[in-house]
Protein backbone atom coordinates (compact mmCIF):
# COMPACT_ATOMS: atom_id res chain seq x y z
CA UNK A 1 0.00 0.00 0.00
CA UNK A 2 1.33 3.59 -0.65
CA UNK A 3 1.62 5.80 1.65
CA UNK A 4 0.80 9.55 1.38
CA UNK A 5 3.92 11.76 1.74
CA UNK A 6 4.21 14.49 4.65
CA UNK A 7 4.40 18.00 3.08
CA UNK A 8 8.13 18.29 3.60
CA UNK A 9 8.47 15.71 1.41
CA UNK A 10 6.40 16.91 -1.62
CA UNK A 11 8.23 19.28 -3.96
CA UNK A 12 7.91 22.66 -4.23
CA UNK A 13 4.95 23.03 -6.63
CA UNK A 14 4.86 22.34 -10.26
CA UNK A 15 8.35 20.24 -9.97
CA UNK A 16 7.62 17.20 -11.66
CA UNK A 17 10.82 14.97 -10.07
CA UNK A 18 10.28 11.46 -11.07
CA UNK A 19 8.97 11.50 -15.43
CA UNK A 20 5.70 9.23 -15.55
CA UNK A 21 5.12 9.86 -11.77
CA UNK A 22 1.39 10.05 -12.70
CA UNK A 23 0.39 5.99 -12.74
CA UNK A 24 0.89 6.30 -8.91
CA UNK A 25 -1.71 8.11 -8.49
CA UNK A 26 -5.45 6.66 -8.90
CA UNK A 27 -7.04 9.51 -10.78
CA UNK A 28 -9.82 7.42 -11.44
CA UNK A 29 -10.91 7.77 -7.69
CA UNK A 30 -12.91 11.23 -8.88
CA UNK A 31 -15.07 9.49 -11.70
CA UNK A 32 -18.88 9.81 -11.86
CA UNK A 33 -19.15 7.53 -15.16
CA UNK A 34 -17.82 4.88 -16.69
CA UNK A 35 -16.88 3.20 -19.83
CA UNK A 36 -18.15 -0.50 -20.02
CA UNK A 37 -16.79 -2.58 -22.60
CA UNK A 38 -18.79 -5.18 -24.34
CA UNK A 39 -16.04 -7.54 -25.63
CA UNK A 40 -18.55 -9.18 -28.17
CA UNK A 41 -19.35 -5.81 -30.08
CA UNK A 42 -15.68 -4.62 -30.19
CA UNK A 43 -13.52 -4.97 -33.97
CA UNK A 44 -10.34 -3.91 -32.26
CA UNK A 45 -9.77 -0.84 -34.45
CA UNK A 46 -8.22 0.77 -31.64
CA UNK A 47 -9.82 4.44 -31.83
CA UNK A 48 -10.82 4.20 -28.02
CA UNK A 49 -6.93 4.02 -27.06
CA UNK A 50 -5.87 6.47 -30.04
CA UNK A 51 -8.56 9.08 -28.48
CA UNK A 52 -8.27 8.05 -24.65
CA UNK A 53 -6.65 11.31 -22.86
CA UNK A 54 -5.46 9.25 -19.72
CA UNK A 55 -3.95 6.13 -21.43
CA UNK A 56 -6.94 3.81 -19.67
CA UNK A 57 -7.22 1.32 -22.20
CA UNK A 58 -5.75 -1.78 -22.31
CA UNK A 59 -4.04 -3.42 -25.71
CA UNK A 60 -2.55 -6.56 -26.04
CA UNK A 61 -1.01 -8.20 -29.00
CA UNK A 62 -3.05 -5.31 -31.23
CA UNK A 63 -6.45 -5.71 -29.17
CA UNK A 64 -7.88 -4.59 -26.78
CA UNK A 65 -8.28 -6.34 -23.76
CA UNK A 66 -10.06 -3.95 -21.01
CA UNK A 67 -9.91 -0.49 -19.46
CA UNK A 68 -7.90 0.71 -16.71
CA UNK A 69 -10.42 2.01 -13.82
CA UNK A 70 -7.94 3.12 -11.62
CA UNK A 71 -6.45 5.91 -14.17
CA UNK A 72 -9.96 6.09 -15.95
CA UNK A 73 -11.92 9.52 -15.38
CA UNK A 74 -14.95 9.02 -17.39
CA UNK A 75 -14.80 11.58 -19.84
CA UNK A 76 -16.51 9.38 -22.54
CA UNK A 77 -14.21 10.14 -25.23
CA UNK A 78 -13.53 6.44 -26.16
CA UNK A 79 -17.49 5.67 -26.07
CA UNK A 80 -17.45 8.83 -28.29
CA UNK A 81 -15.27 7.86 -30.91
CA UNK A 82 -16.12 3.83 -30.79
CA UNK A 83 -17.55 3.05 -34.27
CA UNK A 84 -19.65 0.31 -32.73
CA UNK A 85 -20.96 3.02 -29.98
CA UNK A 86 -23.18 1.08 -27.78
CA UNK A 87 -22.42 -1.82 -29.14
CA UNK A 88 -18.82 -1.91 -28.00
CA UNK A 89 -18.36 0.70 -25.39
CA UNK A 90 -21.02 2.25 -23.28
CA UNK A 91 -21.01 4.99 -20.43
CA UNK A 92 -22.75 4.24 -17.42
CA UNK A 93 -22.85 6.13 -13.96
CA UNK A 94 -20.36 5.02 -11.30
S1 LIG B 1 -13.13 1.91 -30.41
FE1 LIG B 1 -14.79 0.47 -29.95
S2 LIG B 1 -14.64 -1.16 -31.50
FE2 LIG B 1 -12.71 0.00 -31.51
S3 LIG B 1 -11.34 -1.14 -30.07
FE3 LIG B 1 -12.37 0.45 -28.89
S4 LIG B 1 -14.20 -0.56 -28.03
FE4 LIG B 1 -13.45 -1.84 -29.71
S1 LIG C 1 -13.79 7.41 -20.36
FE1 LIG C 1 -12.11 8.80 -20.97
S2 LIG C 1 -10.43 8.27 -19.57
FE2 LIG C 1 -11.88 6.59 -19.46
S3 LIG C 1 -11.15 5.07 -20.97
FE3 LIG C 1 -12.66 6.41 -22.00
S4 LIG C 1 -11.47 8.03 -22.97
FE4 LIG C 1 -10.15 7.04 -21.42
Amino acid sequence: MRTLKTAREIPIGALITEAGNSKDYKTGDWRSMKPIWHEEGCVHCLMCWVFCPDVSIKVENGKMVGIDYDHCKGCGICARECPRKEKALEMVKE
